[in-house]
């Protein structure tokens, strides 16, 4: 699934490409992923709408339009933003515009989706309210050992369940929590609440650093990332833990094993992470 490294890959690249272009056309929508507002709103409302800027709060992409208004994306599993793609548009486009800038130039923007988790808002004076109850980002947010320390006072809940609950940090998802724990030497097993200053230190450091590796490698593909021009990322190739049960432990020679940690499949080495 996407998450928050291949999330700020795609905004990166639309921010790029469509920042200060006007919505000329809404060809299509899908009804079943529109949230806030219904499919027809989306039709009536966003042609004629200059795109101001394009943000990301954890796997939250968030178009500003002028007018106050708010385009809020999230790609769910499957969902992929491509800009002028060549083979589309195909069975699975579920949103499909046409923007053009100042000179004439145009371009389409299609919200592609076999399986439909994806989803868009619509909304004024803000973004979706479901993005309320997020913590601060997992990457650029403002947080630290302080803030960490205290979501994890006297928590029972395994270290893997709490990096997967967004209300913490947001944008840590199954692949980066399985990466960022073997980079901390942490068990995903352990309880949150008995983590002590120096695995906390740990945390605050890897956090963002796997965070970043995944945005400079452009995301990871093991199945169905794509990036706006439907090109790869590169973080597959670097994977320490996720998927690599079975498979020797690069730092201490051990096997690593997989488990299920809050109803996620999860790979960790029990020879190096306590
Ligand atoms: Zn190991």
């Amino acid at each position: 699934l996407p998450e928050l490294p291949e999330v700020e890959t795609v905004r990166r690249q639309l921010a790029g490409s469509l920042i200060g272009m006007t919505f000329t056309a809404v060809e299509k929508t899908e009804p079943a992923m529109v949230r806030d507002c219904t499919a027809l709103e989306v039709e009536r409302r966003v042609p004629g709408r200059r795109i101001l800027g394009i943000d990301r709060l954890g796997k939250f992409i968030v178009v500003a339009l002028d007018g106050g208004v708010f385009l809020t994306l999230h790609l769910g599993m499957t969902g992929r933003l491509l800009i002028d793609p060549v083979d589309g548009p195909g069975p699975h486009s579920r949103f499909l515009f046409t923007l053009e800038d100042d000179t004439g130039r145009s371009c389409r923007l299609e919200f592609r989706d076999p399986r439909k988790f994806g989803r868009l808002h619509l909304t004024t004076g803000g973004p979706a309210p479901r993005m309320r109850g997020l913590g601060p980002d997992a990457w650029l947010g403002e947080w630290d050992a302080d803030y960490l320390a205290g979501r994890l006072r006297g928590r029972r809940v395994a270290l893997k369940a709490f990096l997967l609950d967004q209300s913490n940090l947001c944008g840590i998802g199954n692949i980066y929590a399985d990466e960022i724990l073997w980079w901390t030497g942490l068990s995903p097993l352990r309880p949150a609440g008995a983590l002590g200053p120096d695995d906390v230190a740990r945390l605050v450091q890897e956090i963002p650093t796997r965070l970043g590796e995944g945005v400079r490698l452009l995301g990871c593909t093991l199945s169905d990332f794509v990036d706006t021009a439907g090109e790869p990322g590169e973080f597959q190739d670097w994977l320490q833990a996720y998927g690599r049960q079975g498979q020797t432990c690069t730092r201490c020679g051990g096997v690593l094993t997989r488990t299920i940690v809050g109803g996620r499949g999860t790979a960790y080495c029990p020879g190096c992470q306590r």
